[in-house]
């Protein structure tokens, strides 16, 4: 999207409070800061609406301190957890919120895949480092996600979390660990069935998702790793594909 000032962040939705459905915050009250725009085309990704330029209109550059506004409207002005996504919010200049957030007594989450690595990371709370298996069809670039790793620092609590949708995924979920012992990794099965004809945008194939569940955690705790987390997405079962909840 054109038009944007210095320092404006790109942003396509925010809301909440409501609860992190996935990883290590899951349960946890947040509102959801979502930019807009995404360097990666994941076959099956669920935020399209944040992702794809057909959306742009709906996007809005927005000053550091209109994004504030809203996310102490929507909290009531009570400190919560704040959660960064998109999109990949890495592309956007998020540094400032977070700093403006903290003097408040906010706490911030980023998730992003790890494809690019910015200095405002070691401010984060928790960083979130989500690479794509191959079936989302994207490469890893194994040297910037270091490079996310190595802008974190000591600052943030750093967990990997990846999307398992078959063999290939668990695989590559297993390599990404090897490379970075040190970091507790959440698996989750992938969420992506194309929808019947008939089906609203909230459509999950629910049936498939657990039956994805049941052979990874079948899949672990066969191949004994102990060490990985398996969760489902909390929001998904709750609500389906359901946007803004
Ligand atoms: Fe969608 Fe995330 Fe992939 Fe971007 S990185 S295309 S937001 S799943």
């Amino acid at each position: 999207m054109s038009g944007e000032r210095q320092g404006e962040i790109r942003v396509s939705e925010i809301f909440g409070p409501t609860i992190q459905g996935e990883g290590v915050l899951i349960g946890l009250p947040t509102v959801f800061v979502r930019s807009g725009g995404c360097d990666y085309r994941c076959s099956w990704c669920d935020s399209m609406h944040a992702v794809d330029t057909r959306f742009r209109a709906d996007w809005r550059p927005m000053s550091v301190e209109a994004v504030w506004a809203e996310v102490t409207r929507l909290s009531g002005n009570k400190p919560l957890m704040v959660s960064l996504s998109g999109g990949n919010p890495a592309i956007q200049p998020f540094g400032d919120l977070i700093r403006r957030g903290h003097e408040e007594g906010y706490r911030f989450a980023l998730e992003t895949q790890g494809s690019v690595a910015r200095d405002w990371f070691a401010d984060l709370d928790v960083l979130v480092l989500s690479p794509k298996p191959p079936s989302s069809g994207m490469d890893t670039d194994w040297t910037v996600l270091a490079d996310c790793l190595e802008m974190a620092g000591d600052g943030p609590e750093i967990v990997l979390k990846m999307i398992v949708f078959d063999d290939a995924d668990y695989a590559y979920a297993k390599s990404v660990a090897a490379r970075h012992p040190r970091y507790p990794v959440y698996l989750q099965p992938g969420n992506h069935t194309p929808p019947p004809p008939d089906a609203d945008d909230a459509y999950v194939d629910m049936e498939g998702l657990m039956a994805r569940m049941l052979w990874l955690v079948d899949k672990v705790t066969r191949d004994r790793w102990f060490e990985a987390r398996v969760l489902p997405q909390l929001h998904v079962m709750l609500w389906g594909n359901r946007k803004g909840v």
